[in-house]
């Protein structure tokens, strides 16, 4: 590596790595909904084929039973990066945070030199027509992609294969296709004229954030000890320029270079601030401006205990280990269900006539069988009764059933022996029916269903 390109690097810690983030987290983004295992997605939540798909594995309807683990999951997950890294999420990987540089960094700076990277605060003038063509190009420009992202965000509801069929018969598809450009308009609002204040105003996460932090949390803190107080106990602004710092030995050059550089228009030196997404802007910028005069940045990302109280930041502590413990145990909660999946699914009920009685006898039940392929292959079903030998399937025949695909059966049970001799009353039967796949023996389920025997009485 080039020794310029070293020096470039030694001054903007956070900068490249930052950028590598974004199109490390835009390449998943995209491309996730097209990758396929065994025919399903990675993470696909169908409403239409209303089945959810997890690494792989489709599950249907009825085993939503694995969500409320994959939401605390989630969540889980989110408090241990949080308490770790702070708002790392939001800075680096947020598809917000990725927009507004997409829009600001790259359309409106690099592409149309409308604004300057370092200086995030100043507005361009509108009111010249330059500036204003300018504006209208970047407004198209971003429409354009702001569509792509919205198409993106319904490939993991509606899969790429089945949204690209429906788009060539868009009269039949008006609502699916008005969907996608309400969320295309809504990011554009939001990436344009909404901005941050989505992060600081509406975003939920940082309300939470603030609670999740402790003095060993990772974020992006200004040295007060080195740099000196800008701000009062009050956070009102005491300082303006450099001559006017207490001490001789206060470093910051109130340059301001950190403060016109952040997304989010807030002084880091001011302490922590919800509205702060730990982009890290403000690091990389003081770096810069320090490593001129041969000192570190007075802004790092680092720990309050670190910075404060010169002690080590612990990263194995009570909260982080609860955290992890809570993860590995829902992680494995998850993994067990997730092997439970069964491959076939099927409800019995019996239909509203008790029992037929017949000539010799023969009492027979009737019941309605509802067969679900969930496996991803055609299989062959057929049935059998394991615990009572006199009661015998009557009616039904083994029968292919594609992937994904549903079936009612009529079937009927029957028997002409006389199970019971009870003048008073009917009489439950219970008995258990396996239903398999005649070509997996992997796929089998067990149900359990009631034979009704009629009263002595109403025998011949
Ligand atoms: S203060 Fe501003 S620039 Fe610094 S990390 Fe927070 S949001 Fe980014
Ligand atoms: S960039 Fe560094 S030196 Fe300049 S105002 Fe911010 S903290 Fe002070």
């Amino acid at each position: 590596m080039s020794e310029k390109k070293n020096e470039f690097l030694k001054k903007t810690p956070f900068r490249i790595k930052r950028y590598y983030a974004y199109i490390l987290a835009t390449i998943v983004g995209l491309s996730l909904p097209f990758i396929r295992i065994n025919d399903n997605h990675i993470f696909l939540l169908s409403f239409d084929k209303k089945q959810l798909h997890l690494m792989g594995v489709a599950f249907d309807m009825q085993e939503l039973y694995l969500m409320p683990f994959l939401l605390m999951l989630l969540f889980l997950g989110i408090f241990a990066v949080t308490a770790i890294g702070g708002r790392a999420w939001c800075g680096w990987t947020c598809p917000q945070t990725i927009f507004r540089v997409i829009y600001r960094d790259l359309i409106e700076t690099k592409l149309l030199k409308l604004r300057r990277i370092k200086n995030k605060q100043k507005e361009p003038d509108w009111k010249k027509p330059e500036n204003a063509t300018k504006r209208v190009i970047a407004i198209i420009l971003w429409s354009l992609i702001a569509i792509v992202a919205a198409s993106d965000f319904m490939w993991y509801f509606i899969p790429p294969e089945d949204f690209f069929a429906y788009l060539q018969d868009p009269t039949e598809h008006m609502f699916l296709i008005g969907f996608v450009l309400s969320i295309a308009a809504f990011i554009v609002y939001d990436t344009i004229f909404l901005k941050e204040d989505f992060c600081a105003y509406i975003c939920p996460y940082s309300r939470v954030q603030s609670v999740l932090y402790d003095n060993n949390t990772l974020q992006a803190i200004y040295s007060t000890n080195r740099g000196g107080n800008i701000y009062n106990e009050n956070k009102e602004k005491i300082i303006f320029k450099q001559k006017d710092l207490p001490n001789e030995q206060d470093e910051c050059t109130t340059c301001e270079s950190c403060v016109t550089v952040c997304p989010t228009h807030i002084d880091i030196r001011k302490g922590l601030q919800l509205e702060c997404i730990n982009c890290l802007e403000c690091v990389d910028a003081c770096t810069t401006v320090m490593g001129k005069l041969g000192k570190p940045s007075l802004v790092q990302w680092s720990s309050t205990n670190e910075i404060e109280y010169n002690k080590k930041t612990k990263f194995f502590r009570r909260s982080t280990i609860m955290y992890f413990v809570a993860l590995l145990i829902v992680l494995s909660l998850l993994f067990v269900m997730g092997g439970e999946k069964e491959h076939m699914l099927l409800n019995v009920n019996k239909t509203t006539e008790l029992y037929k009685i017949e000539d010799n006898n023969k009492v027979s039940n009737n019941y309605l069988f509802l067969f679900q392929n969930t496996d991803s292959k055609k299989h062959k079903y057929n049935l059998e009764i394991v615990d009572n030998k006199d009661i015998k399937i009557e009616r039904f025949n083994p029968f292919l059933l594609s992937p994904h695909r549903m079936r009612k059966k009529v079937v009927i049970l029957s028997t002409t022996k006389q199970l019971v001799n009870d003048n008073t009353k009917d009489t439950p039967i219970t008995l258990t029916i396996r239903a398999y796949a005649v070509d997996d023996p992997k796929i089998s389920v067990l149900r359990k269903a009631v034979f009704v025997y009629p009263r002595a009485d109403k025998l011949k």
